[in-house]
């Protein structure tokens, strides 16, 4: 700090100053540099609405070397090198953050958060840059690196194998160019690191053909009783709690739930006692989480909020990479590709297997053959698969035959017809008692979900 105090018309005196202080932001009386951070908010919502991810790294690009200049010209008039009005090397790194995470509330709040906790306290080797280079650079780098720190890969803070938050910036644009996030979850362990673990079965007449009012779901190749021994397996293999038979649109199980289930909340037992006394029949979502209520300091599930919607930091919750991948690898013969995407799958020569499957991985093109190929991208990413596969006995793509009432094919026609039917209540609650875990009754519609609010009181399922 130095005595100097850059006034309104220090400001404006020069675009440098101008710039290096944040629009202003930088003459906060206080905390200058959590408002100077702050800046950085409207500057990536631009960029979110107009531009593209290239832009915006070319913006942030730009504005460190601007940066480098500014902060060398202003440092030098304040008489401080790193001035704490000298705000834009927050601005620039917080910008880095938000190329990271994306316009996604919880991320930018957490980011903020995270990036100010580094930023002030100074981890290694922050404070040594800091300390050591005393000039435009030096005022620019130090908060980069403390970005970096915000943007490390989660695995490091909890352990996951979740990649940094890039797949939340990676928005698609809607024909109109309006931009969405596809909630395709680039994790080992997919969208079950982020589900609610709210594990139902299917109903009996799922498999069969269903009418809807858009359309007919045609029936499975396959009946609930052929797919009851697998349920059974799967509860178990995913530590489901809850219990068969109060639900009375639940299929036969061989098997009772392996745990009891969750119990209900306060104000969730009281609004299923006042539906059980209307003549309804509220039941126990089965919840797959790893809670032990009979033994809570032990129990690995403490029933937090932070639940459906987040990876479980204590891992416990029943994902498929706690309780499938990881167990996988104690297997001498299981190996991991991490960061490798399949791009292409290749048959034998009558065209009838897959034999082979075409991976980017870290910037290089591999290629994996096996006597079983098992597909399992997710719903889109598994036909984006089958679409890219062209070959000479696959023209029209793999697994896309011609349906004359399907001029793109099968594989289009299976994943834009696909009915996803899902409902959820959110209460009010007097007091409310609130926990993530879901322990609430409701009717699944078994198929799906089209859009998933967020509720905290009495969530969706
Ligand atoms: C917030 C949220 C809450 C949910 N809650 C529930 C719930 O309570 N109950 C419930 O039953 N379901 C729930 N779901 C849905 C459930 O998580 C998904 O239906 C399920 O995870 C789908 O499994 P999947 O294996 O088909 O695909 P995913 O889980 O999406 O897994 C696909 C995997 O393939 C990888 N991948 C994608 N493309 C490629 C490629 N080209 N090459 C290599 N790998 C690739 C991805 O990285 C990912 O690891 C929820 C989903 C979300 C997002």
């Amino acid at each position: 700090m130095t005595d100097i105090r850059p006034s309104a018309a220090f400001l404006v005196r020069h675009p440098a100053h101008f710039i290096a202080l944040g629009f202003g932001a930088g003459l906060a009386p206080f905390a200058p540099g959590t408002f100077g951070t702050l800046v950085a908010l409207p500057i990536a919502m631009l960029l979110w609405q107009a531009t593209n991810s290239l832009a915006f790294v070319v913006v942030i690009v730009l504005a460190f070397a601007i940066g480098v200049w500014v902060s060398e010209m202003t440092g030098r008039a304040l008489q401080a090198a790193d001035h704490g009005a000298i705000v834009w090397d927050e601005v620039v790194a917080f910008l880095l953050v938000l190329f990271f995470v994306g316009p996604n509330p919880a991320g930018i709040i957490a980011g903020f958060v995270l990036f100010r906790f580094f930023d002030i306290v100074k981890p290694p080797p922050i404070r040594q840059l800091d300390t050591m280079l005393k000039n435009g650079f030096g005022v620019m780098i130090d908060d980069v690196v403390a970005a970096g720190y915000t943007g490390t890969p989660d695995e490091q803070w909890c352990g996951c194998w979740l990649p940094s938050s890039t797949d939340f910036a990676l928005a698609r644009y809607d024909p109109d160019g309006t931009p969405f996030q596809p909630q395709v979850h680039y994790y080992v362990g997919g969208a079950t690191k982020l589900y609610g673990a709210a594990l139902y079965r299917l109903r009996e007449q799922d498999f069969g053909e269903v009418r809807h009012h858009d359309g007919i779901s045609p029936a499975w190749p396959i009946s609930y009783d052929e797919l009851e021994p697998y349920y059974t397996q799967a509860e178990h293999l995913y530590q489901v709690h809850g219990a068969h038979g109060e639900d009375p649109t639940e299929g036969p199980a061989s098997e009772p739930y392996p745990f009891p289930a969750v119990s209900h909340e306060p104000r969730i037992q009281q609004l299923s006692d006042d539906l059980a006394a209307a003549g309804y029949h509220p039941f126990h979502a089965p919840c797959g989480i790893m809670l032990d209520e009979g033994n809570m300091p032990y129990s690995r599930c403490v029933r937090c909020q932070d639940c459906d919607g987040f990876p479980c930091l204590v891992h416990a919750k029943s994902d498929a990479e706690v309780l499938a991948v990881r167990p996988a690898l104690e297997h001498p013969n299981v190996t991991l590709l991490r960061n490798a995407q399949a791009v292409k799958l290749e048959t034998d020569d009558s065209g009838a297997t897959v034999t082979a499957v075409v991976v980017e991985r870290d910037g290089e093109r591999e290629t994996y053959t096996a006597d079983v190929v098992v597909v399992s991208c997710g719903a889109t990413n598994s036909a984006k698969l089958l679409l890219q596969s062209a070959s000479g006995k696959h023209p029209n793509r793999l697994a896309n035959g011609s349906d004359p009432s399907q001029p793109r094919g099968q594989v289009w026609a299976a994943i834009s017809s696909r009915m996803r039917a899902s409902s959820s209540a959110l209460i009010r609650s007097t007091p409310a008692p609130s926990s993530g875990t879901r322990c609430r009754a409701r009717r699944s519609a078994g198929s799906g979900r089209a859009r998933r609010p967020r509720p905290r009181a009495a969530g969706a399922g």
